[in-house]
Formats: C-alpha cells, structure tokens, sequence
C-alpha cells in the first residue's frame, strides 16, 4: 500500500476547487460490492440514476454518463456535434477555457478565442456581447458552435449562461452552444433546457462531491440532430450506442459501477437538501471567503462581483511575493491543499475551494491555515480574515427566518 506517512493525525484539508472533500456517506455507498454490470440490480441502478441526474442538470433530455474525467465529456461534446475543419466560438475566461481550445485544434476543428485583451479576460467573467457581435458579422453560419465555461475554476468567475444564449438569439445565429460546467454543476446554479444549451459538460468530483473518475454529457434534441450529421471520427464517446443501452439502464461497456453507488448517493443527498438550498449554501461560503480576504488587504481575483464564483475564490499575492511558495508553506505546515494558480495566472495567486464536504468551522480553520501560512511567508496583511469570516458567519445563518 502506498505509505502515506506526510499526511500527521487528523484529516487532511482538502480545499482545492475540486477535487472536493467526498462526504462519509458517499464513501461508504461507494465501499459496497462490485456487482454484474449486465444483471438486472444494475438495470434498475442505472435507469434510477439516469432519472435523477437530469434533475441536477434541470433537463428533460438525456444525460450521458462516461467512466472519464471531465477532459473525457469535453472531447465527447466536440467529437459528437462537429466535424473536422467546422469553425468554433471560444471565449478565454482563464486556464480550462484554454485547454478545451488546445483541444478543439488537436481534433483539428478550427476555433476562435476572443476574449478582453490581456489578462483581463482572466479576471472577468464571458462578455456575451463580445459574442452577440462576433455572430453578427458571420452571417454566413461558418460557426457551428459556441463553447463556453460557466464556472471558470482557475480564476473564480462564474459566467451568466442565460445571457449568451440571449446573445446568440439577438444575433440570429444557429450555432450549437456547449458549456463546461465542470465545477459548477450542484454548486452554481445551472439550467441546461431553460438557458438552451446543447451540451452541457460535467465531472464527479467537484459539485457532486465524488472521487474522480465519471463525467457527463447532458445533450439537446439539437445537439442529438447534430451527432447524426457529424464526421468526426468517434467510437467510445459515441452517443448513439449509449444512448441505446442507457434505454434499459445500461452501457456499451462495462461503467465505473461503484462511482454510480456514489452517484447515487450524492444525487440522494442534493435533492433531499434542495438544490437551492445548496446553492445558497456556497453563495455563503463564498461570501464568508470572501470578507476574509477583502479583511485581509488582499485582491481577489475576480474583478467582476456579479460573477464571483460560489464555487472557489482566487487570492492574489502582492507584487513580489511567489503565491506557490505560500502555498507550499500552508501545505507543509498546515497539512492544508490550496489550488495553484494555473496558466497565465502561474505564481500570481492561490485558489480557495469552498465546495464538497465543508461547513462553516472547516472553512474558519482553511482561513486560519491561510492567515498563519502567509504569515510566515511574509505577506503583509491589513487585519484578521478569520475573525471576519467567523463573524461574517455568525451574522448570516443559513436558515435566517
Ligand atoms: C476540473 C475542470 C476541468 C477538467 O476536468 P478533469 O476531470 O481534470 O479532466 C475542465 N474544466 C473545468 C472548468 C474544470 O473545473
């Protein structure tokens, strides 16, 4: 067994922006028996489970399940709904953004990043009128998607999807429109048929609080006409033969079974709560994270407050200071994981994850770990984040009447 002998007494703090901290409940539902994939307990597992993940989703169409990581689901929505050489819409919101660019390209589509200029777009959230204007001048539909990210988890902003769907309607464009919403699915409000998206991506261990492993598809009937069009070459992620074995509750190929028992249970748990209550719940945390760092003297690095992400909040260092090497000192000291900055945001800022399994006192002592950790690296800070986050909580009770 790999020793991991790093790791003192007592949990480990797991606070990057996914993956998440995966709740007891779940790890047990998770530790039952492997059973047949091709038996009928999985057939009736499956079909419950493919029921109630539209639900998160807020769908009435099928959601596809791959035994994969998010990257997986990425390359599913591209390979399913396009061709090679088609033309796709990207906006740079930051890091992932990026790579599902690199992606397209590799599949040898030909994208098109916009975004604002510089390093602004990485501290903002999708400008849709940027996009409203870009569909404008093509009015001969060469672009036959628009790709975006709803919760950016490398920088923190949380885009407005309704508004580019309203953006791609004033401008008459017929472009399919597929979203990441990677991390911000069961955390962030999110609305697949209301905001008429046509893919939306998804992975397990960031919203839905599983390990990593399973990702997702939630497809339109649009996106589904798309596929039957389509020429880019495709077998594992095709949607045609999924869809065919889900109608009975199973997969072409043998699926991540005990993932699905942590499915499961995770969708259980989500809806017994309320999805909205869940969301406010990590608009609270958020907040609380928030007022600590705004406590603290220090920028946050989002820029736009209707787009802070519920999800995580980037912290940028001061001119000068190596934001990894306060980050490795926290770990060291504190047995305490914070998100790196990634990309062009490399060194410039750490991420603080505020979703999974967390309440108020794991994320006072996640702050206290912070505090303490940027002490030592010679941070300069204005006051006590943690005193104002513990009041902040105390001020603003979940359940408040
Ligand atoms: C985590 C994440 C990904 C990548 O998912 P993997 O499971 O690591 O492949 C892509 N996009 C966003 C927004 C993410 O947060």
């Amino acid at each position: 067994m790999l020793k991991l002998d790093f790791h003192p007494s007592g949990r480990h703090f797991l606070q990057i922006p996914g993956p998440s901290p995966v709740p007891d409940r779940i790890l047990r539902a998770m530790s039952l028996p492997t059973i047949d994939h091709r038996g009928p307990e999985f057939g009736a597992l499956g079909l419950e489970l493919l029921g109630k993940i539209r639900k998160v989703f807020k769908t009435e169409s099928p959601v596809m399940i791959y035994p994969a990581s998010g990257t997986g689901a990425w390359e599913a929505a591209l390979a399913n709904t396009l061709s090679p050489g088609d033309r796709v819409l990207m906006f740079e919101t930051g890091h992932f953004a990026s790579l599902w660019y690199a992606m397209a390209r590799r599949l040898q589509l030909e994208p098109e990043f916009i975004g604002l200029p510089g390093y602004e777009g990485w501290r903002h959230g999708v400008q849709a009128e940027m996009i409203e204007a870009r569909l404008r001048e093509d009015a001969d539909h060469a672009i036959k998607a628009v790709c975006v990210v709803h919760n950016e988890t490398s920088t923190g902003a949380t885009s407005d999807i309704a508004a580019v769907r309203r953006a791609m309607d004033a401008a008459g464009h017929p472009a399919l429109l597929l979203v990441d919403t990677i991390s911000g699915l069961a955390s962030a409000d999110y609305r697949h048929d209301e905001w008429g998206v046509d893919v939306t991506i998804s992975g397990s261990q960031k919203g839905l609080m599983l390990p990593p492993g399973i990702s997702f598809n939630a497809i339109s009937e649009k996106a589904i006409a798309a596929s039957r069009e389509s020429t880019m070459p495709r077998s594992f992620w095709a949607w045609d033969e999924i869809l065919e074995a889900n109608q009975n509750g199973y997969w072409p190929y043998t699926p991540s079974t005990n993932l699905l028992y942590g499915l499961n249970e995770s969708l259980d748990m989500l809806l017994e709560e309320g999805l909205d209550h869940v969301f406010a719940r990590h608009q609270r945390w958020a907040a609380g994270v928030r007022t600590a760092v705004e406590a603290w003297g220090l920028e946050i690095q989002c820029l736009e407050p209707a787009v802070y992400s519920p999800v995580l909040t980037g912290v940028v260092m001061p001119e000068g200071i190596d934001a990894d090497a306060v980050r490795k000192i926290i770990y060291e000291r504190f047995d305490l994981s914070l998100g790196t900055g990634l990309g062009k945001a490399k060194g410039r800022m750490f991420r603080i994850g505020h979703l999974g399994d967390c309440n108020d006192l794991t994320l006072i002592a996640t702050l206290g770990g912070c505090e303490a950790g940027m002490k030592l690296a010679g941070v300069p800070l204005a006051g006590s984040g943690v005193t104002a986050a513990l009041d902040y909580f105390a001020q603003h009770p979940l359940d408040a009447k």
